[in-house]
């Protein structure tokens, strides 16, 4: 089979075979990236001769007989991960030649599992948005049609895999940007419970929500990216103690007797039918293999949305004032004194919705207002959590739909804000509980465009979710397919 349309798992055992190097597989890569970059937009920066020192020394290590399940696997990872050399954008003017002087952890962790990086992904700017056209270097385009969005912040991420163009990447997900994009291209990712993924080198957008986490073509090969990924990290505070975890080992369970909790939540108003058709056949796949289906209540998520548009921009607000043109960042060229600087830069180096999330998080911490907005989210932030513990003391995983639509067209949303920020509607209130989400492609609309279904866990189910969802893959078809033009 092409190499471009093979999983983590089957190139692992092609090149412990023997039956093409690391660096071939990287070059065909890179070759194939380079036909595909323009009409999709899915690169920031291509790191080929890094990519091809990598990839020799991956062989290296392989002809020494070290067979890391993720030795010489290409990869990129989203441009919000800082990497050492490679300049690190986050998507925004500001960053825009920004070298940092360290490897985020998540970043030296897969290095030195031996993954090669290809280089660095689009994204909506610092994470905000859910289409990536808030990217400075444009949009990225949906494989599927590319008169659609991939989805967002991960974009760039979930487009690279739909395209074949990579067999892996790393994404970010603060309030549904790896499931929400994963969904839009028909691909499998990973949102860990909070702590379990270092945030270290990250850069920061709200960092009670941030979660880094695994983006590919299966839970199985997800699985893989967390057995390296996960585990804990001095550098990072709110890194949880025992993160590490054996995601891969996990794999392989049944359905029977499996507890699943279906929100009525998740199917109201303003979910697409086709996509509730699809999520209704999974469910409908898993009760046939002897799973107990329950309905279960979540009656705060519907605060969700508007709860995180309080704590969000709060945190975002805060996370970035550092970049003031003196310390970091973009420096203006209008700057007769230094609060013209300040002032002058962040207008010219951050974009529109960056700019909006800011003024959001000044004005709810500001005094008079932070008792109305702020403390008022917080108390239901805690809300959303007990409905969720709550629900898993009654079942073992709860399954909705990951979107309320398929992928829509570009330029859709992008002057209506509050239109955009709904279509984060079932993934937000995983973020503010911090427990951990799997979506996974689930069906097609009857124009062909992927749907996703998302599995959601209580603290630590991470490998439950993976399990399950690996379960399901081994019998369905959606995650194999690729876009026509894409594929072969
Ligand atoms: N779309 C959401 C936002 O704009 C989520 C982003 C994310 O998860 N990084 O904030």
């Amino acid at each position: 089979m092409d190499l471009h349309l093979q999983d983590i798992h089957s190139l692992a055992e092609g090149l412990r075979r023997r039956e093409f190097s690391a660096l071939e597989l990287t070059d065909t890569l890179l070759a194939r990236l380079a036909n595909r970059q323009q009409e999709l937009n899915a690169f920031v920066t291509v790191t080929a001769d890094l990519a091809r020192q990598q990839a020799r020394d991956a062989d290296a290590r392989l002809a020494r007989g070290d067979h890391h399940p993720l030795l010489g696997i290409p990869l990129a990872h989203k441009d919000i991960f800082c990497t050492r050399g490679v300049r690190t954008t986050c998507a925004s003017r500001m960053l825009a030649d920004f070298v940092a002087p360290y490897d985020a952890t998540v970043v030296q962790r897969l290095r030195q599992a031996g993954m090669v990086m290809l280089g660095k992904l689009n994204m909506d700017e610092f994470a905000m948005g859910s289409s990536n056209e808030t990217s400075h270097f444009g949009p990225v385009r949906n494989p599927w049609d590319l008169s659609r969005v991939p989805g967002g912040s991960s974009g760039g991420s979930a487009a690279a895999l739909a395209a074949r163009l990579l067999p892996a990447a790393t994404g970010t997900d603060t309030g549904g940007s790896i499931r929400q994009p994963a969904a839009f291209c028909g691909v499998t990712g990973l949102k860990p419970t909070y702590g379990r993924v270092s945030r270290y080198g990250m850069v920061a957008f709200a960092s009670s929500l941030d979660q880094a986490g695994p983006m590919a073509r299966s839970a199985a090969d997800c699985a893989l990216l967390m057995d390296a990924m996960a585990g804990h990290d001095p550098l990072d505070s709110t890194s949880h103690p025992k993160a590490a975890g054996n995601f891969s080992a996990a794999l392989g369970r049944g359905i029977a007797g499996l507890r699943i909790g279906v929100p009525e939540e998740f199917f109201g108003e303003g979910l697409d039918p086709e996509v509730a058709t699809a999520v209704q056949a999974a469910i409908q796949f898993f009760a046939a293999r002897g799973a107990r289906i329950l309905s279960v209540h979540l009656p705060h998520s519907v605060h969700a949305v508007s709860t995180y548009y309080v704590l969000a921009p709060a945190e975002a607000s805060s996370n970035l004032s550092r970049f003031d043109g003196v310390r970091f960042g973009h420096r203006s060229e209008q700057r007769s004194d230094l609060m013209e600087l300040y002032c002058q830069s962040r207008y010219e180096g951050f974009g529109p919705e960056v700019r909006r999330r800011i003024l959001i998080g000044s004005y709810v911490l500001s005094a008079g207002y932070y008792d109305a907005y702020y403390r008022k989210a917080q108390q239901v932030r805690a809300l959303i959590r007990e409905d969720f513990r709550r629900a898993f003391a009654e079942v073992d995983v709860i399954l909705g739909p990951t979107t309320p639509t398929p992928a829509f067209a570009l330029g859709d949303k992008s002057t209506d804000p509050v239109s955009m920020y709904l279509a984060d509607i079932y993934t937000i209130a995983v973020n503010l509980a911090g427990i951990p989400a799997l979506s996974l492609p689930c069906g097609f609309t009857a124009q062909g465009l992927p749907i996703g279904m998302q599995l959601m866990g209580d603290y630590f189910a991470d490998e439950l979710l993976l399990a399950v969802g690996d379960a399901y893959q081994r019998e369905t078809p959606w995650h194999q397919q690729s876009p026509k033009e894409f594929g072969l």
